[in-house]
């Protein structure tokens, strides 16, 4: 038997997804749109599969408001392959690349880029372990193309104000695998976006890659055919077998966005449970932010305690009364609460009563 109680999930990623969305993917894992047949049993080449890759393609346009020119793709490997795939494509051996170091999967980026041409860091904020965004640099506008990770999902710094890249003359590359569609982002400035999709769009195991077609065939390497995003542009995402699971529960989550309101309204809803945390974090003492406030994360809220024992008791009240998730990163410490798009109000307001219960205890 399962236990009553209410659970909040704060994972940071794979991560809550909307409850309506755990019901129908289920529903089809039996019975698949009343074809007797499973969604794990069912041919990739099919027209069943073709019309989910389809509405989920045509959604993401929608929600993203893409020019005809960029395509989607939904690919393997997780966004950490895009941190090889993005350089193989549209860096070629004799250029140059500029990379913005504002976390861990930045830096991870920066290193595969290195394999494959040159590498500027044109901003860093490792020496202070990550807690702010650096924003006074430039960029040599022969660079190949600037990358940056819209979200640093394990320090809990967003860049608020994207307009800041988009001066900068050169094609834009994002990492936004854990704040796409959290917030209303002029996409079409992109020549490459890439995203897990385990964070706010999905399940584990398929990528959102967004790509500008005028940006490839500028590399004079060899590709690999799996690599070249041409291939997949050319076979519609088909090439080979695609992860047909993740790219339905894909589906199913962006019509949950848009009968909820779309990124607009999940937009608000984020700022409202990201103010009330915040909020009530600068109200207690007890507890301490991590990170500069003009870059706070609207999904990822870190924050820790000046005293480890209260630390630990804290977090053995959270796990006592349902608050999944919420240990921070082992690079950060003290707790991180993720406040991806399905998670609910009420989860925020819960997770901050019990804040208030301790601070009024310990107080
Ligand atoms: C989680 C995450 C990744 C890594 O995603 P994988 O799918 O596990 O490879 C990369 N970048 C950011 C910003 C992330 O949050």
């Amino acid at each position: 038997m399962t236990s009553a109680k209410t659970l909040h999930n704060f994972n940071a990623g794979p991560s809550i997804l909307p409850k309506s969305v755990f019901e129908e993917a289920s529903r089809a894992i039996l019975d698949f749109n009343g074809t007797g047949l499973s969604i794990l049993e069912i041919g990739h080449r099919t027209p069943l599969f073709q019309a989910v890759v389809d509405e989920a393609v045509a959604l993401l346009r929608e929600h993203m408001q893409l020019l005809p020119e960029q395509e989607v793709l939904f690919l393997h490997g997780g966004a950490s392959t895009q941190f090889m795939q993005v350089p193989m494509n549209l860096l070629d051996e004799t250029r140059r690349a500029a990379y913005t170091d504002t976390g861990v999967w930045a830096s991870k980026a920066i290193k595969e880029a290195k394999m494959f041409g040159g590498v500027d860091v044109v901003c860093s904020s490792k020496d202070s372990n990550y807690t702010f965004l650096p924003k006074n640099f430039t960029v040599d506008p022969s660079s190949s193309y600037l990358h940056l990770t819209t979200n640093n999902t394990i320090y809990g710094t967003q860049w608020q104000d994207l307009s800041l890249f988009y001066d900068k003359g050169v094609p834009l590359v994002a990492d936004m695998s854990s704040d796409i569609l959290s917030r209303r982002v002029d996409f079409q400035k992109y020549a490459l976006i890439y995203a897990g999709a385990q964070k706010n769009i999905g399940a584990a195991g398929v990528n959102i890659v967004v790509v500008n077609k005028n940006a490839l065939g500028n590399a004079s390497r060899k590709l690999p055919t799996m690599m070249d995003y041409r291939n997949h542009i050319e076979n519609g995402s088909l090439l080979n077998t695609p992860p047909v699971f993740a790219i339905y529960v894909c589906l199913l989550t962006l019509r949950w966005l848009k009968q909820v309101g779309g990124v607009a309204h999940i937009e608000a809803e984020n700022n409202r449970k990201a103010a009330l945390l915040y909020d009530t974090i600068d109200s207690l003492p007890l507890f301490r932010p991590t990170v500069a406030k003009e870059d706070r994360s609207k999904m990822n809220v870190c924050f820790v305690m000046e005293n480890e024992q209260l630390e630990a008791e804290f977090l053995a009240l959270c796990k006592q009364e349902g608050m999944v998730g919420v240990k921070g990163h082992r690079s950060v410490g003290g707790f991180r609460a993720s406040l991806y798009n399905a998670l609910p109000y009420e989860s925020v307001i819960a997770f901050t009563e019990l804040m208030k219960h301790f601070a009024n205890t310990k107080g």
